[in-house]
């Protein structure tokens, strides 16, 4: 009989096909000029040229060196955020209609659009708006409000304690593994329902406020956090639907008395800005936010290496920021990736730096395993 599952598991010819598919999708999204990038000389000097048609791109060091970058999408300046939602989120959404956990995350120097691409609420104008408001309207419009639930929980991780941007008197949270199945949580985190795009619009807003609120207070800036928007999925509707499909000796498996309750968890991550802060010329608190800044990134990159060699161990207790991902990354949870560059070159070795994080993270091929019932 099988019991209901926090979060399920299935070969990977029934989670899309081929191991390929369920690699960590890797796309660089540009930003376009900005004011600041063109006040340095009349001869706006770019290091980056995309090949939309073969997913290229290609770095320029200097006029003797250029180096060319496959990924599985590259966003010009010009690319809509509906677009980069469509490649990007929707596929990792799907999966987590399923049943499936997921992870969509944002990666980059302050300043490239990480918080555009993920977090803008575009709240007048649709066409504005980021990830996170375009997959809660998805999961709004794709579930029955009869059977099914969704939640969200908005935090914020600064120097390894987690914040709850909903709640803002909650901190040092804790980060909890069931032993058992492996499920992560965050006991007194505020779960809030959600029941329409206006409240989405709301709660989003309020932790936003908070997370300003929070920074003003503790004197840093927001891009010096992490912000995770955890949305938790509850659906009977599905295992109806599935219900109704299978041949009759099959439906004494799933007695209609039997509570069988698909739970399933989507990440969305607007990551700390990668840039390395110049520890010489930084004092007190900013060596420390470098500090944990550094820590956390570099276990995400860590794992994100074990996972791309199929190492059997990953190294995810390093930091918060990978121990609140455990069970939404690798293995049969989808993940996505979405890297973000300016044009300049006088960033170039940050763009170099964030371009190698994204090359790492396509090698990625998650394991997909059967559950033992
Ligand atoms: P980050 O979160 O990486 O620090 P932001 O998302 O705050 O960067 O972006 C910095 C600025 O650039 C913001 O004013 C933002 O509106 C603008 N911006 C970023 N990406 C784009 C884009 N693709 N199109 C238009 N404006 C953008």
């Amino acid at each position: 009989r099988p019991s209901p599952s926090p979060a399920r598991s299935r070969a990977a010819t029934d989670n899309g096909g081929s191991a390929d598919s369920c690699r960590v999708r890797v796309a660089v999204r540009l930003r376009p000029n900005n004011s600041e990038d063109l006040a340095h000389g009349s001869d706006f000097d770019s290091c980056v040229e995309l090949q939309p048609e073969s997913k290229r791109l290609k770095l320029k060091k200097n006029n003797w060196s250029c180096e060319s970058y496959k990924f599985d999408e590259v966003f010009s300046e010009n690319a809509s955020q509906k677009r980069v939602y469509e490649v990007v989120a929707k596929p990792v959404v799907e999966s987590v209609l399923e049943g499936y956990n997921g992870t969509v995350m944002a990666y980059g120097q302050t300043g490239t659009g990480k918080t555009y691409t993920v977090g803008r609420l575009g709240k007048d104008d649709p066409s504005e708006r980021g990830i996170m408001v375009r997959a809660l309207e998805h999961i709004l419009s794709s579930m029955s409000f009869e059977t099914d639930r969704v939640a969200i929980s908005y935090l914020q991780l600064y120097l390894e304690s987690v914040q709850d941007l909903l709640a803002p008197e909650k901190t040092n949270i804790p980060i909890v593994e069931d032993a058992k199945t492996g499920e992560v949580s965050l006991p007194g985190a505020a779960i809030v329902e959600i029941k329409d795009l206006e409240h989405v619009f709301h709660l989003l807003q309020i932790g936003e406020a908070n997370r300003h609120a929070a920074n003003t207070k503790m004197n840093t800036e927001s891009s010096r956090s992490h912000a995770i928007l955890i949305i938790h999925l509850q659906r009977s509707s599905r295992i109806k639907e599935e219900k109704s499909s299978l041949s009759n000796d099959m439906h004494d498996i799933f007695p209609d008395d039997l509570p069988l309750v698909l739970k399933s968890k989507l990440l969305i991550v607007d990551l700390a800005g990668s840039e390395r802060i110049d520890k010489s010329g930084s004092e007190g608190h900013m060596i420390e936010e470098a500090k944990f800044i550094n820590l956390s990134l570099t276990s995400l990159g860590k794992c994100i290496n074990a996972l791309a060699e199929n190492s059997p161990h990953i190294p995810t207790r390093d930091s918060k920021l990978t121990r609140i991902f455990r069970d939404s990354f690798g293995g049969t949870a989808r993940t996505s990736l979405v890297v973000t560059i300016g044009p300049s070159s006088r960033h170039y070795s940050e763009t170099s730096s964030t371009i190698m994080f994204g090359q790492r993270a396509m090698k990625v091929v998650n394991t997909i395993k059967l559950k033992e019932e």
